[in-house]
């Protein structure tokens, strides 16, 4: 174990000013923080090359669409799309799923066709299907989990059938860390004509995603937790897909021609792109890929795969810990300590300066199918170190002596 850590040490703490000497920061699945050159990129664009985008006659706007678009570019090369026309921006994932729900949903879903989502989702990849259940109809089922808490593929293979027209299931699971088999759940989908959407916002930063390998339909994913600005996030989809999807908001920059008889509509991406947009996010998000590619998402894989294999080795050893998920997962883990609620776990370890998330995670169906209100998660990023683990030890340790 010690060994693999020290062929996979990325030490990139000095990149993050936020995370000031000997705090373990634990809880990157909810959000990264940000390393330097994100960070110059985004006052160097609010202090130095500001203006808007898409409508300027002057230079410096023109100037700025092109970083815009550029930044677009860079996202589709990230993933493996096919072209920059089919990287919608979005606030986050969070507001990719609910344009696909009520913009692709909307329009080619309708009573009695069906759904399947799994029991690990984030409440992001549930809630807005239930909005288009309530509006049109569609039945949702629920695939469920293998034994050590990955989504059971078998399952899934025996459910689907053609009734069933998406299944929409996250790519790594923000509780248990547990990836999914992605070109196997397409295979799946499609083969009873179904589509695949990938709630990717946990896989983007710590395994390489190429969405043409996946074979997926929609994958989408938030900027913040992929070391960039909050408020920007990507829906990819295929491009036919998007070409037959309607205008899901309505404003400035999604349009062709206005009238007050008719309007019509530009073509993706800027269809769906009501508005100003997160200009700087968008440039910030570039800066976060350059970042993370650098290191390479490989090495950022193999170096938190190492943490989890420390944390879970270290943790499984207390006889007052359980932990949750498989044994093998993707930088993020879930325990609980016995007898005590994660919160009092969270608020002890932060008084030894170990920042851990302790709740339910946005995933009550997955807590509820563990059988416990919440959980404490420690995840990690490419600052994480071994002596974050060590730091969270010592800190249950304290917890268990307490309450003990
Ligand atoms: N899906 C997963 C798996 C997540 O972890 C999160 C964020 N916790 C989301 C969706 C939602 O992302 P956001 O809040 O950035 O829209």
């Amino acid at each position: 174990m010690t060994a693999i850590l020290d062929t996979a040490p990325l030490d990139r703490l000095a990149d993050f000013p936020a995370i000031p000497e000997g705090w373990a920061y634990l809880d990157s699945a909810a959000t990264a923080q940000k390393p330097w050159p994100v960070l110059d990129a985004i006052a160097r664009a609010y202090g130095e090359t500001y203006a808007t985008v898409h409508r300027g006659v002057y230079q410096r706007s023109a100037d700025m669409t092109l970083a815009y678009e550029a930044a677009r570019t860079r996202v589709a090369r990230f993933i493996g799309a096919g072209a920059a026309e089919e990287i919608v921006y979005v606030r986050g994932a969070t507001e990719a799923i609910n344009l696909v729900a009520q913009s692709w949903g909307l329009a080619h879903l309708k009573a009695g066709d069906r759904i399947i989502l799994s029991t690990l989702e984030h409440h992001s990849n549930i809630v807005p299907w239930q909005l288009l259940r309530d509006r049109v109809g569609v039945e949702i089922d629920v695939c469920p989990l293998t034994a050590d808490g990955r989504i059971d593929l078998d399952a899934l293979a025996a459910m689907l059938r053609p009734a069933h027209k998406l299944v929409a299931l996250a790519h790594v699971s923000n509780v248990l860390g547990s990836i999914l088999d992605v070109p196997r759940a397409a295979a799946l989908a499609h083969d009873v004509g179904a589509l695949l959407l990938v709630d990717g916002c946990q896989a983007v930063p710590r395994l390489p995603v190429d969405v043409a390998a996946l074979g997926c339909d929609f994958y989408v994913f938030s900027g913040h937790k992929l070391y960039g600005p909050t408020g920007i996030g990507v829906l990819w989809a295929r491009p036919e897909l998007l070409d037959a999807m309607p205008p899901w908001q309505g404003g400035g920059s999604m349009i062709d021609r206005v009238s007050f008889a008719r309007t019509t509509y530009a073509p993706p991406p800027s269809r769906f792109e009501a508005g100003t947009p997160h200009i700087v996010g968008a440039l910030g998000l570039a800066t976060a890929i350059d970042y993370v590619e650098a290191i390479g998402l490989e090495a950022i894989h193999a170096h938190e795969s190492a943490l989890v294999a420390r944390t879970r080795d270290i943790l499984g050893r207390m006889n007052s810990v359980t932990l949750f998920g498989p044994a093998t997962s993707a930088g993020i883990v879930s325990f609980a300590v016995e007898g005590v609620h994660p919160h009092d776990v969270g608020t002890i370890l932060d008084e030894g300066r170990v920042a851990i998330r302790a709740g339910h995670h946005c995933a009550q169906p997955l807590m509820e199918h563990l059988g416990v209100p919440a959980t404490a998660r420690a995840s990690f990023g490419v600052y994480s170190s071994a002596a974050d683990v060590d730091a969270l030890a010592a800190g249950i340790e304290r917890v268990a002596r307490i309450f003990g």
